[in-house]
């Protein structure tokens, strides 16, 4: 028995020494020292021994599996330290190597456009306030004095979404809602997209951009809308822009006018932007109905007010000589990196 245990432990010696991970450990713990281990079997056999012998072979195999669990417990040591080690290794990060390069973006030119005209009216004491695109048609046409029968209201005009309900054709409808919460003295101008049905082109998107102004205060006369446009274009295109009124007509201001600015291209002597004409229409403006003003609840005896509409598109593609307004909606990075 004596050599058996002798045996037992060698084999275990060396098996454990060569055991490379912690599953190959906990088999060999099973098969030296489980239950149906090597050492159990050495040891039911005792029961055979003499009395003398008995003590003196307990004895030397509690030494055996005392000997056996101190070098498992020394390899799972080394094991692990092993495996962290590994890990770590191939963790390791190479701070040498370049690093993946996160590609910025720049600001679309309508933004950076419309920044540029927020700036200029913010500077002028306007706020700016946002509404809704989806929009009633009380807001979109009822309130704003277009009567049932207007040709705007045509349905291959607009894009209704129920018998009351359309996307927006115009950033006029933020006016309404404006002063209908607010009362005067009212300094605002209001950018949003806006939907139209057309048919694409060069010069024609079904959504566009327009910014809005309103300005409703005691004693507003026509001077201060003519002075206000004319400050804007001045900021915006710089001094030596000049502007014309031509009378037009808007059903939701009385008088109302279109503004030309003086081709910045040819300066006025008529090229290819302006058709010729040596001016470019930029907005229509006007003085705001007293049909508005009632249906907003503000007394037109009292109060009176201006309002305008520009197309930020056009101004955009004036300003960066774009030819085509599909451009700024094909997200094509290409056209977009340019600015
Ligand atoms: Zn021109």
């Amino acid at each position: 028995m004596q050599k058996q245990l002798k045996e037992i432990r060698m084999l275990a010696e060396k098996e454990i020494a060569g055991s490379k991970s912690e599953q190959e450990i906990e088999t060999l713990r099973i098969k030296y020292l489980g239950k149906k281990g090597c050492l159990t079997d050495v040891l039911k056999q005792m029961a055979k021994l003499s009395a003398e012998e008995r003590p003196l072979i307990g004895k030397m195999a509690n030494q055996v599996r005392t000997f056996i669990e101190e070098m498992i417990e020394k390899r799972n040591r080394g094991i692990k330290k092993i495996t962290q080690e590994e890990r770590l290794r191939a963790e390791k990060i190479d701070v040498t190597l370049p690093g993946k390069c996160r590609k910025l973006g720049t600001k679309h030119p309508i933004t950076t456009v419309l920044e540029e005209i927020e700036e200029v009216f913010i500077g002028m004491g306007f706020n700016i306030v946002e509404g809704p695109e989806i929009e009633l048609d009380y807001y979109n046409f009822e309130a704003l004095n277009i009567p049932k029968n207007h040709p705007a209201r045509d349905e291959k005009d607009t894009f209704y979404i129920t018998d009351t309900m359309l996307l927006r054709t115009e950033t006029s409808t933020v006016q309404v809602r404006t002063m209908e919460k607010a009362s005067p003295p009212i300094r605002i101008i209001s950018p949003g997209r806006v939907y139209r049905v057309d048919e694409v082109d060069a010069t024609h998107s079904p959504i566009f951009h327009q910014i809005e102004g309103l300005v409703v205060d005691k004693n507003v006369t026509f001077a201060d809308l003519k002075g206000t446009l004319e400050k804007f274009v001045e900021k915006f295109y710089g001094a030596s822009a000049a502007v014309r009124f031509r009378p037009h007509y808007f059903p939701f201001t009385e008088p109302s006018a279109e503004m030309d600015i003086r081709c910045f291209h040819c300066q006025g002597s008529g090229c290819k932007i302006c058709k010729g004409e040596g001016w470019i229409e930029i907005l229509g403006c006007g003085m705001v109905h007293r049909k508005v003003f009632e249906n907003c609840k503000i007394n037109p005896q009292i109060y009176s007010g201006f309002a305008f509409a520009l197309g930020l598109e056009r101004l955009v593609m004036y300003k960066y000589s774009i030819k085509d307004i599909r451009f700024f909606y094909e997200n094509d990075v290409r056209f977009l990196k340019q600015f």
